[in-house]
Protein backbone atom coordinates (compact mmCIF):
# COMPACT_ATOMS: atom_id res chain seq x y z
CA UNK A 1 0.00 0.00 0.00
CA UNK A 2 1.05 3.81 -0.08
CA UNK A 3 1.92 6.01 2.56
CA UNK A 4 2.95 9.49 3.31
CA UNK A 5 6.55 8.67 4.77
CA UNK A 6 9.78 10.79 5.24
CA UNK A 7 12.98 9.06 5.94
CA UNK A 8 14.91 12.26 7.64
CA UNK A 9 13.47 14.70 10.14
CA UNK A 10 13.33 18.02 8.27
CA UNK A 11 10.82 20.44 5.89
CA UNK A 12 8.06 19.14 3.93
CA UNK A 13 10.35 18.86 1.15
CA UNK A 14 11.42 15.34 2.81
CA UNK A 15 7.70 13.66 2.48
CA UNK A 16 6.54 11.22 -0.47
CA UNK A 17 4.69 8.82 -1.29
CA UNK A 18 6.34 5.49 -0.10
CA UNK A 19 4.77 1.56 -0.75
CA UNK A 20 4.90 0.02 1.99
CA UNK A 21 3.60 -2.96 3.65
CA UNK A 22 -0.28 -2.97 4.03
CA UNK A 23 -0.69 -3.79 8.60
CA UNK A 24 -2.72 -6.77 9.72
CA UNK A 25 -5.21 -6.24 12.42
CA UNK A 26 -4.23 -8.11 15.61
CA UNK A 27 -6.19 -8.84 18.64
CA UNK A 28 -9.71 -6.43 19.07
CA UNK A 29 -8.25 -4.30 16.16
CA UNK A 30 -10.34 -3.55 12.40
CA UNK A 31 -8.62 -2.88 9.15
CA UNK A 32 -9.98 0.29 8.03
CA UNK A 33 -9.63 0.57 4.24
CA UNK A 34 -8.84 4.58 4.39
CA UNK A 35 -10.02 6.84 1.94
CA UNK A 36 -9.12 10.32 3.79
CA UNK A 37 -7.40 11.11 6.37
CA UNK A 38 -6.72 15.08 7.69
CA UNK A 39 -3.20 16.92 8.87
CA UNK A 40 -2.47 18.10 12.59
CA UNK A 41 0.01 20.34 14.00
CA UNK A 42 1.51 16.68 15.82
CA UNK A 43 2.14 15.69 11.82
CA UNK A 44 4.71 18.63 11.19
CA UNK A 45 5.74 18.60 14.39
CA UNK A 46 6.52 14.61 13.72
CA UNK A 47 7.76 15.44 10.67
CA UNK A 48 10.42 17.85 12.06
CA UNK A 49 11.87 15.18 14.49
CA UNK A 50 10.47 16.54 17.44
CA UNK A 51 7.47 14.38 17.85
CA UNK A 52 8.27 11.02 17.41
CA UNK A 53 5.38 8.47 17.78
CA UNK A 54 4.44 6.74 21.35
CA UNK A 55 5.88 3.61 21.30
CA UNK A 56 3.97 0.68 19.53
CA UNK A 57 2.35 3.12 16.82
CA UNK A 58 2.77 3.62 13.72
CA UNK A 59 5.31 5.80 12.25
CA UNK A 60 3.15 6.86 9.53
CA UNK A 61 1.89 10.18 9.75
CA UNK A 62 -1.62 10.48 9.99
CA UNK A 63 -4.03 10.31 13.57
CA UNK A 64 -7.31 10.09 11.78
CA UNK A 65 -8.67 8.33 9.34
CA UNK A 66 -12.34 7.74 7.64
CA UNK A 67 -12.90 4.92 5.34
CA UNK A 68 -14.59 1.36 5.27
CA UNK A 69 -14.17 -1.43 7.86
CA UNK A 70 -12.09 -3.50 5.47
CA UNK A 71 -10.61 -6.50 7.95
CA UNK A 72 -11.56 -7.89 11.34
CA UNK A 73 -8.44 -9.09 14.00
CA UNK A 74 -9.70 -12.00 16.07
CA UNK A 75 -11.90 -11.26 19.23
CA UNK A 76 -13.61 -8.23 17.84
CA UNK A 77 -16.77 -7.75 19.35
CA UNK A 78 -19.05 -8.25 16.74
CA UNK A 79 -19.98 -4.13 16.59
CA UNK A 80 -18.33 -3.74 13.22
CA UNK A 81 -19.03 -5.40 9.96
CA UNK A 82 -16.85 -5.39 6.99
CA UNK A 83 -18.01 -2.71 4.72
CA UNK A 84 -19.41 -0.21 7.57
CA UNK A 85 -18.27 3.41 6.96
CA UNK A 86 -16.15 4.60 9.80
CA UNK A 87 -13.98 7.41 11.37
CA UNK A 88 -11.02 6.44 13.86
CA UNK A 89 -8.83 8.04 16.35
CA UNK A 90 -5.47 6.69 15.57
CA UNK A 91 -2.11 7.51 17.22
CA UNK A 92 -0.61 7.12 13.92
CA UNK A 93 -1.06 6.26 10.17
CA UNK A 94 -3.45 7.37 8.72
CA UNK A 95 -2.39 9.37 6.13
CA UNK A 96 -2.17 5.38 4.58
CA UNK A 97 -4.63 3.25 2.51
CA UNK A 98 -4.82 0.65 4.86
CA UNK A 99 -4.98 1.17 8.71
CA UNK A 100 -5.36 -0.68 11.84
CA UNK A 101 -7.18 0.23 14.78
CA UNK A 102 -8.55 -0.80 17.77
CA UNK A 103 -12.35 -1.38 17.58
CA UNK A 104 -12.66 0.84 20.40
CA UNK A 105 -11.55 3.94 18.23
CA UNK A 106 -13.93 4.18 15.86
CA UNK A 107 -16.66 5.74 15.12
CA UNK A 108 -19.52 5.21 12.67
CA UNK A 109 -19.97 8.28 10.13
CA UNK A 110 -22.97 10.23 10.63
CA UNK A 111 -25.48 9.94 7.73
CA UNK A 112 -25.04 12.16 4.57
CA UNK A 113 -21.50 13.03 5.67
CA UNK A 114 -18.36 12.70 3.20
CA UNK A 115 -15.28 10.80 4.13
CA UNK A 116 -13.06 14.13 3.29
CA UNK A 117 -16.01 15.61 6.46
CA UNK A 118 -15.62 12.65 8.30
CA UNK A 119 -11.86 12.30 8.40
CA UNK A 120 -11.96 16.20 9.91
CA UNK A 121 -13.67 14.99 12.76
CA UNK A 122 -11.66 12.46 15.01
CA UNK A 123 -8.34 14.29 16.40
CA UNK A 124 -9.39 18.04 16.89
CA UNK A 125 -12.86 16.88 17.90
CA UNK A 126 -12.23 14.62 20.18
CA UNK A 127 -9.23 17.07 21.64
CA UNK A 128 -12.00 19.79 22.12
CA UNK A 129 -14.51 17.76 24.03
CA UNK A 130 -11.53 16.08 26.03
CA UNK A 131 -10.60 19.64 26.83
CA UNK A 132 -14.40 20.79 27.15
CA UNK A 133 -15.72 17.71 29.13
CA UNK A 134 -13.16 16.01 30.74
CA UNK A 135 -10.95 18.45 31.93
CA UNK A 136 -12.78 21.61 32.05
CA UNK A 137 -15.61 20.27 33.57
CA UNK A 138 -18.02 23.34 31.45
CA UNK A 139 -20.84 24.59 32.77
CA UNK A 140 -23.76 26.06 30.79
CA UNK A 141 -23.54 29.54 30.94
CA UNK A 142 -20.00 29.40 31.73
CA UNK A 143 -17.37 31.78 29.79
CA UNK A 144 -14.95 30.09 27.25
CA UNK A 145 -11.97 31.54 25.83
CA UNK A 146 -10.68 29.60 22.57
CA UNK A 147 -7.08 30.83 21.24
CA UNK A 148 -6.44 30.41 18.01
CA UNK A 149 -10.03 29.90 17.15
CA UNK A 150 -10.33 29.09 13.15
CA UNK A 151 -8.03 26.78 13.94
CA UNK A 152 -8.99 22.63 13.46
CA UNK A 153 -9.21 22.32 17.59
CA UNK A 154 -10.76 25.84 17.70
CA UNK A 155 -13.39 25.69 15.60
CA UNK A 156 -14.89 22.70 16.95
CA UNK A 157 -13.92 24.00 20.48
CA UNK A 158 -16.99 26.67 19.52
CA UNK A 159 -19.45 24.49 18.42
CA UNK A 160 -18.81 22.25 21.39
CA UNK A 161 -19.22 25.09 23.53
CA UNK A 162 -22.45 26.16 22.42
CA UNK A 163 -23.95 22.93 22.52
CA UNK A 164 -22.96 22.67 26.42
CA UNK A 165 -25.08 26.38 26.61
CA UNK A 166 -21.75 28.12 27.48
CA UNK A 167 -20.79 31.05 26.11
CA UNK A 168 -17.15 30.67 23.12
CA UNK A 169 -15.30 34.05 22.63
CA UNK A 170 -12.32 33.50 20.20
CA UNK A 171 -8.76 35.14 19.76
CA UNK A 172 -7.67 34.86 16.03
CA UNK A 173 -4.58 36.63 13.95
CA UNK A 174 -6.58 37.38 10.80
CA UNK A 175 -10.39 39.61 10.37
CA UNK A 176 -11.08 36.48 8.35
CA UNK A 177 -10.60 33.72 10.47
CA UNK A 178 -12.58 35.77 13.41
CA UNK A 179 -15.74 35.72 10.75
CA UNK A 180 -15.48 32.44 10.04
CA UNK A 181 -15.62 31.81 13.89
CA UNK A 182 -18.43 34.12 14.21
CA UNK A 183 -20.19 31.78 11.44
CA UNK A 184 -18.99 29.14 13.83
CA UNK A 185 -20.81 30.59 16.86
CA UNK A 186 -18.26 32.83 18.40
CA UNK A 187 -20.19 35.21 20.87
CA UNK A 188 -16.78 37.56 20.26
CA UNK A 189 -13.83 37.40 18.98
CA UNK A 190 -10.57 39.50 18.90
CA UNK A 191 -7.16 39.64 16.86
CA UNK A 192 -4.80 39.15 18.96
CA UNK A 193 -2.08 41.22 16.56
CA UNK A 194 -3.60 44.74 16.76
CA UNK A 195 -4.98 44.67 20.45
CA UNK A 196 -4.61 43.42 23.70
CA UNK A 197 -7.20 40.56 23.90
CA UNK A 198 -6.92 40.59 28.13
CA UNK A 199 -8.43 43.96 27.83
CA UNK A 200 -11.20 43.02 25.23
CA UNK A 201 -12.36 39.80 26.63
CA UNK A 202 -12.57 42.07 29.80
CA UNK A 203 -14.94 44.65 28.07
CA UNK A 204 -17.14 41.75 26.64
CA UNK A 205 -17.47 40.26 30.00
CA UNK A 206 -17.87 43.22 32.04
CA UNK A 207 -14.77 42.98 33.86
CA UNK A 208 -15.37 39.47 35.34
CA UNK A 209 -13.35 37.19 33.02
CA UNK A 210 -13.59 34.22 31.54
CA UNK A 211 -13.90 30.89 33.94
CA UNK A 212 -12.27 28.56 31.08
CA UNK A 213 -9.14 29.30 28.59
CA UNK A 214 -8.59 26.60 25.95
CA UNK A 215 -4.67 27.55 25.66
CA UNK A 216 -2.96 26.05 22.80
CA UNK A 217 -0.37 28.98 22.31
CA UNK A 218 1.61 29.15 25.96
CA UNK A 219 4.05 31.29 26.84
CA UNK A 220 3.56 34.49 25.04
CA UNK A 221 0.36 34.75 26.58
CA UNK A 222 0.26 33.88 29.56
CA UNK A 223 0.38 37.29 31.41
CA UNK A 224 -2.99 38.18 29.28
CA UNK A 225 -4.73 35.32 30.05
CA UNK A 226 -4.37 35.36 34.17
CA UNK A 227 -5.39 38.87 33.18
CA UNK A 228 -8.66 37.53 31.96
CA UNK A 229 -9.07 34.62 33.99
CA UNK A 230 -11.58 35.04 36.33
CA UNK A 231 -11.18 34.11 39.90
CA UNK A 232 -11.20 30.58 40.03
CA UNK A 233 -10.81 29.97 36.57
CA UNK A 234 -9.57 27.12 35.26
CA UNK A 235 -6.77 27.90 32.33
CA UNK A 236 -6.31 24.35 30.31
CA UNK A 237 -2.83 24.47 28.22
CA UNK A 238 -3.10 21.58 25.37
CA UNK A 239 -0.30 23.01 23.14
CA UNK A 240 2.53 25.47 22.97
CA UNK A 241 2.76 27.28 19.48
CA UNK A 242 4.56 30.17 21.08
CA UNK A 243 6.43 28.03 22.91
CA UNK A 244 6.68 26.58 27.16
CA UNK A 245 9.57 29.38 28.69
CA UNK A 246 7.64 31.89 30.95
CA UNK A 247 9.67 34.70 32.19
CA UNK A 248 7.39 36.48 34.92
CA UNK A 249 6.12 36.29 38.54
CA UNK A 250 2.89 33.36 37.26
CA UNK A 251 2.47 32.30 40.42
CA UNK A 252 1.76 35.05 42.52
CA UNK A 253 -0.58 35.85 39.19
CA UNK A 254 -2.03 32.38 39.77
CA UNK A 255 -2.46 32.51 43.07
CA UNK A 256 -3.77 35.63 43.57
CA UNK A 257 -6.91 34.53 41.28
CA UNK A 258 -7.13 30.95 43.13
CA UNK A 259 -6.61 29.63 39.33
CA UNK A 260 -5.88 26.29 38.26
CA UNK A 261 -3.36 25.25 35.54
CA UNK A 262 -4.13 21.80 33.44
CA UNK A 263 -2.50 20.14 30.99
CA UNK A 264 -3.66 17.06 27.97
CA UNK A 265 -1.97 15.69 25.75
CA UNK A 266 -4.65 12.92 23.25
CA UNK A 267 -2.00 11.34 21.23
CA UNK A 268 0.26 9.22 24.26
CA UNK A 269 -2.81 8.71 26.67
CA UNK A 270 -2.96 5.07 26.60
CA UNK A 271 0.51 4.15 26.61
CA UNK A 272 1.49 5.96 29.39
CA UNK A 273 -1.64 4.40 31.12
CA UNK A 274 -0.94 0.54 30.50
CA UNK A 275 2.52 1.03 32.08
CA UNK A 276 0.65 2.93 34.72
CA UNK A 277 -1.21 -0.73 35.43
CA UNK A 278 1.88 -3.07 35.04
CA UNK A 279 3.65 -0.64 37.61
CA UNK A 280 1.00 -1.61 40.00
CA UNK A 281 0.64 -5.27 39.14
CA UNK A 282 4.56 -5.15 39.71
CA UNK A 283 3.74 -3.38 43.04
CA UNK A 284 1.33 -6.00 43.74
CA UNK A 285 3.76 -8.83 43.39
CA UNK A 286 6.45 -6.77 46.09
CA UNK A 287 4.07 -6.24 48.88
CA UNK A 288 4.10 -10.37 48.78
CA UNK A 289 7.72 -10.66 48.39
CA UNK A 290 7.66 -8.25 51.94
CA UNK A 291 4.93 -10.63 53.35
CA UNK A 292 6.58 -13.07 55.06
CA UNK A 293 7.90 -11.32 57.96
CA UNK A 294 4.40 -9.04 57.97
CA UNK A 295 6.25 -6.17 56.54
CA UNK A 296 5.41 -3.74 54.22
CA UNK A 297 8.48 -1.55 53.04
CA UNK A 298 8.69 1.77 51.27
CA UNK A 299 10.09 0.51 48.47
CA UNK A 300 7.78 1.87 45.91
CA UNK A 301 8.59 3.88 43.47
CA UNK A 302 7.64 7.80 43.30
CA UNK A 303 4.22 6.78 40.83
CA UNK A 304 3.14 4.36 43.56
CA UNK A 305 3.55 6.36 46.35
CA UNK A 306 1.43 8.82 44.96
CA UNK A 307 -1.01 6.21 43.99
CA UNK A 308 -1.30 5.06 47.82
CA UNK A 309 -0.82 8.00 49.85
CA UNK A 310 -3.32 5.66 52.40
CA UNK A 311 -0.67 3.48 53.45
CA UNK A 312 1.70 5.13 56.25
CA UNK A 313 5.15 5.96 55.73
CA UNK A 314 7.56 3.38 56.75
CA UNK A 315 7.35 -0.50 57.98
CA UNK A 316 3.66 -1.46 58.55
CA UNK A 317 2.75 -4.69 59.49
CA UNK A 318 -0.37 -6.68 57.93
CA UNK A 319 -2.19 -10.00 58.64
CA UNK A 320 -2.32 -11.91 55.36
CA UNK A 321 -6.27 -11.06 54.82
CA UNK A 322 -5.28 -7.41 55.44
CA UNK A 323 -3.06 -7.88 52.73
CA UNK A 324 -5.36 -9.13 50.30
CA UNK A 325 -8.22 -6.56 51.29
CA UNK A 326 -5.61 -3.33 50.77
CA UNK A 327 -4.34 -4.67 47.86
CA UNK A 328 -7.44 -5.31 45.96
CA UNK A 329 -8.90 -1.67 47.37
CA UNK A 330 -5.58 -0.43 45.39
CA UNK A 331 -5.49 -1.93 42.25
CA UNK A 332 -9.06 -0.89 42.22
CA UNK A 333 -8.66 2.70 42.80
CA UNK A 334 -5.32 2.49 40.18
CA UNK A 335 -7.32 1.08 37.46
CA UNK A 336 -10.21 3.35 37.55
CA UNK A 337 -6.99 6.26 37.94
CA UNK A 338 -5.12 4.98 35.26
CA UNK A 339 -7.79 3.10 33.31
CA UNK A 340 -6.18 1.80 29.85
CA UNK A 341 -9.25 2.42 28.04
CA UNK A 342 -9.19 6.42 28.31
CA UNK A 343 -9.73 6.93 25.01
CA UNK A 344 -12.15 4.39 24.46
CA UNK A 345 -14.19 6.18 27.25
CA UNK A 346 -13.44 9.40 25.57
CA UNK A 347 -14.64 8.27 22.02
CA UNK A 348 -17.86 6.13 23.58
CA UNK A 349 -19.21 9.38 25.77
CA UNK A 350 -18.30 11.56 22.26
CA UNK A 351 -20.38 9.23 19.78
CA UNK A 352 -22.77 9.19 22.54
CA UNK A 353 -23.33 13.05 23.53
CA UNK A 354 -22.19 14.80 20.30
CA UNK A 355 -22.13 12.79 16.95
CA UNK A 356 -25.97 12.75 17.42
CA UNK A 357 -26.11 16.43 16.90
CA UNK A 358 -23.67 16.28 13.34
CA UNK A 359 -26.93 14.67 11.82
CA UNK A 360 -29.70 17.43 11.53
CA UNK A 361 -32.88 17.31 13.25
CA UNK A 362 -31.57 18.06 17.18
CA UNK A 363 -30.37 21.55 17.88
CA UNK A 364 -27.61 23.35 17.38
CA UNK A 365 -26.29 21.62 14.56
CA UNK A 366 -22.33 20.48 14.22
CA UNK A 367 -20.21 20.51 11.23
CA UNK A 368 -17.42 19.56 10.80
CA UNK A 369 -14.94 22.56 9.04
CA UNK A 370 -12.64 21.48 6.47
CA UNK A 371 -10.46 24.31 4.78
CA UNK A 372 -9.18 22.54 2.03
CA UNK A 373 -8.28 19.09 0.41
CA UNK A 374 -5.00 17.50 -0.86
CA UNK A 375 -4.61 14.68 -2.76
CA UNK A 376 -1.54 12.03 -0.61
CA UNK A 377 1.17 12.76 -3.09
CA UNK A 378 0.67 16.26 -2.32
CA UNK A 379 1.03 15.75 1.19
CA UNK A 380 4.35 17.96 1.05
CA UNK A 381 1.90 21.06 -0.10
CA UNK A 382 -0.57 20.41 2.64
CA UNK A 383 2.28 21.15 5.46
CA UNK A 384 3.34 24.24 4.06
CA UNK A 385 -0.18 25.55 4.29
CA UNK A 386 -0.42 24.67 7.73
CA UNK A 387 2.81 25.71 8.63
CA UNK A 388 1.78 29.10 7.01
CA UNK A 389 -1.16 29.39 9.26
CA UNK A 390 -3.10 29.17 6.17
CA UNK A 391 -6.03 27.38 6.87
CA UNK A 392 -9.37 27.97 8.57
CA UNK A 393 -10.31 24.08 10.00
CA UNK A 394 -9.23 21.33 8.97
CA UNK A 395 -6.54 20.55 5.86
CA UNK A 396 -7.90 17.28 4.71
CA UNK A 397 -5.92 14.16 2.89
CA UNK A 398 -7.37 12.23 0.01
CA UNK A 399 -6.27 8.96 0.05
CA UNK A 400 -6.29 6.78 -3.12
CA UNK A 401 -8.02 3.96 -3.44
P1 LIG B 1 -4.17 24.49 13.16
O1 LIG B 1 -5.47 24.20 12.51
O2 LIG B 1 -2.94 24.32 12.37
O3 LIG B 1 -4.23 26.01 13.70
C1 LIG B 1 -3.24 26.56 14.47
C2 LIG B 1 -3.40 28.09 14.45
O4 LIG B 1 -2.76 28.61 15.60
C3 LIG B 1 -2.71 28.79 13.29
O5 LIG B 1 -3.43 28.75 12.09
C4 LIG B 1 -2.56 30.20 13.83
O6 LIG B 1 -3.76 30.91 13.64
C5 LIG B 1 -2.40 29.97 15.35
N1 LIG B 1 -1.01 30.17 15.77
C6 LIG B 1 0.09 29.57 15.30
N2 LIG B 1 1.19 30.01 15.94
C7 LIG B 1 0.75 30.92 16.86
C8 LIG B 1 1.41 31.73 17.83
N3 LIG B 1 2.73 31.68 18.01
N4 LIG B 1 0.65 32.55 18.59
C9 LIG B 1 -0.69 32.61 18.43
N5 LIG B 1 -1.36 31.87 17.51
C10 LIG B 1 -0.64 31.03 16.74
O7 LIG B 1 -3.97 23.67 14.50
P2 LIG B 1 -4.75 22.42 15.11
O8 LIG B 1 -4.36 21.18 14.39
O9 LIG B 1 -6.18 22.69 15.32
O10 LIG B 1 -4.04 22.40 16.52
C11 LIG B 1 -4.13 23.52 17.37
C12 LIG B 1 -3.22 23.31 18.54
O11 LIG B 1 -3.72 22.24 19.30
C13 LIG B 1 -1.78 22.94 18.17
O12 LIG B 1 -0.92 23.56 19.09
C14 LIG B 1 -1.75 21.45 18.39
O13 LIG B 1 -0.48 20.96 18.67
C15 LIG B 1 -2.68 21.32 19.57
N6 LIG B 1 -3.30 20.01 19.75
C16 LIG B 1 -3.16 19.44 20.96
C17 LIG B 1 -3.76 18.23 21.21
C18 LIG B 1 -3.63 17.63 22.59
O14 LIG B 1 -4.14 16.55 22.83
N7 LIG B 1 -2.97 18.29 23.50
C19 LIG B 1 -4.49 17.57 20.21
C20 LIG B 1 -4.64 18.21 18.97
C21 LIG B 1 -4.04 19.45 18.75
P3 LIG B 1 -3.81 32.53 13.60
O15 LIG B 1 -3.67 32.91 12.17
O16 LIG B 1 -5.11 32.85 14.20
O17 LIG B 1 -2.63 33.00 14.40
Amino acid sequence: MFAAYFDCPGGPENLYMKEVMKPNPGEGEVLVKVSASALNRADLLQRRGKYPPPKGASDILGLEAAGSVAGLGPGCSGRWQIGDAVMALLPGGGQAQYVTVHEGLLMPIPKDMTFIQAAAIPEAWLTAFQLLHFVGKVQEGERVLIHAGASGVGMAAIQLVRLAKAIPIVTAGTQEKLEATANAGAAAGFNYKNEDFSEKVLEFTQGSGVDIILDCVGASYWEKNLNCLRTDGRWIIYGLLSGGEVHGDLLSRLISKRASIHTSLLRSRDKEASSGYQQCMRFDLKIYDHFENFLLKPVLSTFFVRMSECLPEGCVPFTRRAVDTRVSERLAVTLQLFSPQHKQRLVRAFTEQALPHFCGGAAPRLRPVVDSVYPLHAIAEAHRAMEENRNIGKIAIEIPA
